[in-house]
Protein backbone atom coordinates (compact mmCIF):
# COMPACT_ATOMS: atom_id res chain seq x y z
CA UNK A 1 0.00 0.00 0.00
CA UNK A 2 1.89 2.87 -1.34
CA UNK A 3 0.09 6.15 -0.31
CA UNK A 4 0.82 9.73 -0.86
CA UNK A 5 -0.49 12.95 0.49
CA UNK A 6 -1.57 16.33 -0.98
CA UNK A 7 -2.19 19.19 1.28
CA UNK A 8 -2.09 22.75 1.33
CA UNK A 9 -0.44 24.03 5.19
CA UNK A 10 -3.24 23.74 7.68
CA UNK A 11 -5.40 21.13 6.16
CA UNK A 12 -4.28 18.22 8.66
CA UNK A 13 -1.84 16.39 6.41
CA UNK A 14 0.53 15.61 9.40
CA UNK A 15 -2.20 14.34 11.74
CA UNK A 16 -3.76 12.38 8.74
CA UNK A 17 -0.55 10.95 7.84
CA UNK A 18 0.23 9.90 11.78
CA UNK A 19 -3.07 7.81 11.85
CA UNK A 20 -2.57 6.06 8.69
CA UNK A 21 1.04 4.83 9.85
CA UNK A 22 -0.71 3.18 12.83
CA UNK A 23 -3.93 1.67 11.82
CA UNK A 24 -1.83 0.23 8.85
CA UNK A 25 1.38 -0.29 10.21
CA UNK A 26 3.29 1.57 7.94
CA UNK A 27 5.91 4.10 8.18
CA UNK A 28 6.12 7.80 6.53
CA UNK A 29 9.23 8.35 4.39
CA UNK A 30 10.13 12.26 4.64
CA UNK A 31 12.59 12.91 1.76
CA UNK A 32 14.25 15.73 4.30
CA UNK A 33 14.79 13.07 6.81
CA UNK A 34 15.99 10.57 4.11
CA UNK A 35 18.56 13.43 3.33
CA UNK A 36 19.99 14.01 6.93
CA UNK A 37 20.19 10.57 7.61
CA UNK A 38 21.71 9.98 4.36
CA UNK A 39 24.91 12.15 5.29
CA UNK A 40 25.94 9.98 8.37
CA UNK A 41 25.96 6.97 6.51
CA UNK A 42 29.74 7.48 5.49
CA UNK A 43 29.41 5.55 2.39
CA UNK A 44 30.04 7.28 -1.24
CA UNK A 45 26.64 8.22 -1.73
CA UNK A 46 26.88 9.75 1.56
CA UNK A 47 30.13 11.65 0.73
CA UNK A 48 28.49 13.00 -2.81
CA UNK A 49 25.26 14.37 -1.00
CA UNK A 50 27.49 16.45 1.68
CA UNK A 51 29.64 17.78 -0.65
CA UNK A 52 26.19 18.90 -2.67
CA UNK A 53 24.65 19.90 1.01
CA UNK A 54 27.64 21.64 1.90
CA UNK A 55 28.13 23.92 -1.61
CA UNK A 56 24.21 25.06 -1.10
CA UNK A 57 23.30 23.28 -4.32
CA UNK A 58 20.18 20.71 -4.85
CA UNK A 59 20.24 17.53 -4.59
CA UNK A 60 19.30 15.82 -7.81
CA UNK A 61 15.94 13.57 -8.78
CA UNK A 62 18.25 10.80 -9.07
CA UNK A 63 19.75 11.14 -5.86
CA UNK A 64 16.53 11.08 -3.89
CA UNK A 65 15.09 8.69 -5.91
CA UNK A 66 18.27 6.17 -4.78
CA UNK A 67 17.61 7.28 -1.46
CA UNK A 68 13.84 6.26 -1.77
CA UNK A 69 14.70 2.99 -3.50
CA UNK A 70 16.90 2.23 -0.75
CA UNK A 71 14.78 2.99 2.05
CA UNK A 72 11.87 0.98 0.73
CA UNK A 73 13.77 -2.21 0.66
CA UNK A 74 13.81 -2.12 4.26
CA UNK A 75 11.94 -4.28 6.27
CA UNK A 76 9.23 -2.11 7.81
CA UNK A 77 7.96 -0.64 4.26
CA UNK A 78 6.77 -4.28 3.08
CA UNK A 79 3.18 -3.54 3.86
CA UNK A 80 3.60 -0.21 2.15
CA UNK A 81 4.53 3.51 2.78
CA UNK A 82 3.54 7.18 2.90
CA UNK A 83 5.51 9.40 0.87
CA UNK A 84 5.95 12.77 2.31
CA UNK A 85 7.67 15.78 0.81
CA UNK A 86 7.87 14.10 -2.84
CA UNK A 87 7.43 14.39 -5.61
CA UNK A 88 6.75 17.51 -6.02
CA UNK A 89 7.25 17.90 -10.17
CA UNK A 90 5.91 15.90 -13.02
CA UNK A 91 9.80 14.85 -13.35
CA UNK A 92 10.24 13.71 -10.12
CA UNK A 93 6.55 11.67 -10.68
CA UNK A 94 8.16 10.24 -13.56
CA UNK A 95 11.33 9.34 -12.18
CA UNK A 96 9.52 8.02 -9.66
CA UNK A 97 6.75 5.64 -11.10
CA UNK A 98 10.04 4.48 -13.23
CA UNK A 99 11.60 3.16 -10.41
CA UNK A 100 9.12 1.91 -8.69
CA UNK A 101 7.98 -0.15 -12.00
CA UNK A 102 11.36 -1.76 -11.83
CA UNK A 103 11.40 -3.14 -8.34
CA UNK A 104 7.71 -4.52 -9.57
CA UNK A 105 5.99 -1.89 -7.58
CA UNK A 106 3.62 0.97 -7.80
CA UNK A 107 1.89 3.82 -6.18
CA UNK A 108 -2.12 3.01 -5.17
CA UNK A 109 -3.51 5.91 -3.86
CA UNK A 110 -2.83 9.78 -3.95
CA UNK A 111 -5.13 11.85 -1.33
CA UNK A 112 -5.17 15.44 -2.60
CA UNK A 113 -6.68 17.00 0.82
CA UNK A 114 -8.51 19.91 -0.35
CA UNK A 115 -9.75 22.51 2.18
CA UNK A 116 -11.04 25.91 1.67
CA UNK A 117 -8.48 29.00 1.99
CA UNK A 118 -10.68 30.50 4.44
CA UNK A 119 -11.38 27.57 6.80
CA UNK A 120 -7.48 27.05 6.95
CA UNK A 121 -6.54 30.33 7.13
CA UNK A 122 -8.78 30.61 9.88
CA UNK A 123 -6.99 27.21 11.85
CA UNK A 124 -4.25 29.06 11.12
CA UNK A 125 -4.33 32.74 12.32
CA UNK A 126 -6.25 31.61 15.33
CA UNK A 127 -3.39 29.94 16.88
CA UNK A 128 -2.00 30.29 19.81
CA UNK A 129 0.52 28.70 22.02
CA UNK A 130 1.19 27.96 26.20
CA UNK A 131 4.73 29.63 26.36
CA UNK A 132 5.09 27.50 29.25
CA UNK A 133 3.23 24.05 28.48
CA UNK A 134 3.82 24.64 24.41
CA UNK A 135 -0.15 23.54 24.26
CA UNK A 136 -1.68 24.65 21.36
CA UNK A 137 -5.27 26.14 21.15
CA UNK A 138 -7.22 28.44 18.60
CA UNK A 139 -9.29 30.66 19.52
CA UNK A 140 -11.57 29.87 16.41
CA UNK A 141 -12.43 26.73 16.97
CA UNK A 142 -14.77 26.44 19.99
CA UNK A 143 -13.36 22.62 20.78
CA UNK A 144 -10.17 24.41 20.82
CA UNK A 145 -10.02 27.73 22.48
CA UNK A 146 -8.73 28.14 26.35
CA UNK A 147 -11.71 28.35 29.15
CA UNK A 148 -10.58 31.89 29.98
CA UNK A 149 -9.38 34.72 27.05
CA UNK A 150 -5.87 33.95 25.88
CA UNK A 151 -5.11 32.66 29.08
CA UNK A 152 -3.62 28.88 29.09
CA UNK A 153 -6.22 26.41 31.05
CA UNK A 154 -3.35 24.58 33.16
CA UNK A 155 -0.71 27.36 33.29
CA UNK A 156 -2.72 30.50 33.41
CA UNK A 157 -0.26 32.40 31.96
CA UNK A 158 -0.95 34.32 28.89
CA UNK A 159 -0.57 32.65 25.51
CA UNK A 160 1.54 33.56 22.87
CA UNK A 161 0.48 34.27 18.69
CA UNK A 162 3.46 33.97 16.12
CA UNK A 163 4.13 36.21 13.37
CA UNK A 164 4.31 33.76 10.68
CA UNK A 165 0.89 32.98 11.74
CA UNK A 166 -1.45 35.30 9.69
CA UNK A 167 -3.59 35.57 7.02
CA UNK A 168 -1.10 37.16 4.51
CA UNK A 169 1.43 34.58 5.10
CA UNK A 170 -0.96 32.20 4.88
CA UNK A 171 -2.90 33.22 1.85
CA UNK A 172 1.02 32.92 -0.13
CA UNK A 173 1.80 29.67 1.04
CA UNK A 174 -1.59 28.10 0.32
CA UNK A 175 -1.16 29.94 -3.24
CA UNK A 176 2.00 28.49 -4.07
CA UNK A 177 0.65 25.13 -2.82
CA UNK A 178 -1.81 25.17 -5.63
CA UNK A 179 0.42 26.61 -8.04
CA UNK A 180 3.04 23.73 -7.07
CA UNK A 181 0.87 20.74 -7.32
CA UNK A 182 -1.82 21.59 -10.29
CA UNK A 183 0.31 19.95 -12.48
CA UNK A 184 0.84 16.89 -9.98
CA UNK A 185 -2.77 16.39 -9.32
CA UNK A 186 -3.02 16.62 -13.17
CA UNK A 187 -0.57 13.90 -13.61
CA UNK A 188 -2.04 11.56 -11.36
CA UNK A 189 -5.73 12.02 -12.09
CA UNK A 190 -4.53 10.65 -15.16
CA UNK A 191 -3.28 7.36 -14.03
CA UNK A 192 -6.77 7.04 -11.63
CA UNK A 193 -5.30 7.04 -8.84
CA UNK A 194 -5.43 10.22 -7.30
CA UNK A 195 -8.70 10.94 -4.98
CA UNK A 196 -9.58 14.28 -3.67
CA UNK A 197 -10.36 14.55 -0.08
CA UNK A 198 -12.81 17.08 1.51
CA UNK A 199 -11.03 18.65 4.63
CA UNK A 200 -12.82 21.47 5.67
CA UNK A 201 -15.25 19.68 8.43
CA UNK A 202 -12.56 18.36 10.95
CA UNK A 203 -9.77 15.24 11.00
CA UNK A 204 -11.97 12.63 11.78
CA UNK A 205 -14.26 13.23 8.81
CA UNK A 206 -10.72 13.68 6.51
CA UNK A 207 -9.95 10.11 8.08
CA UNK A 208 -13.43 8.68 7.46
CA UNK A 209 -13.01 9.70 3.62
CA UNK A 210 -9.21 7.82 3.18
CA UNK A 211 -10.06 4.97 5.46
CA UNK A 212 -13.18 4.21 3.25
CA UNK A 213 -11.36 4.36 0.01
CA UNK A 214 -8.57 2.15 1.32
CA UNK A 215 -10.90 0.03 3.00
ZN1 LIG B 1 0.41 26.02 29.64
Amino acid sequence: MNIILLAPPAAGKGTEAQILTKEYSIPQISTGDLLRGATEKGDALSNEIKLIMEQGKLVSDEIIIELIKNRINEEDCKNGYILDGFPRTINQAEKYDEMLEEIGNKIDYVFAIDIDKSIASSRITGRRTCPNCNRIYNVNSDKLKPRNENLCDDCNIELKHRKDDNAETYEKRYNAYLEETAPLINYFEKKNILYHIDGNVDMCNTHKQIKDIID
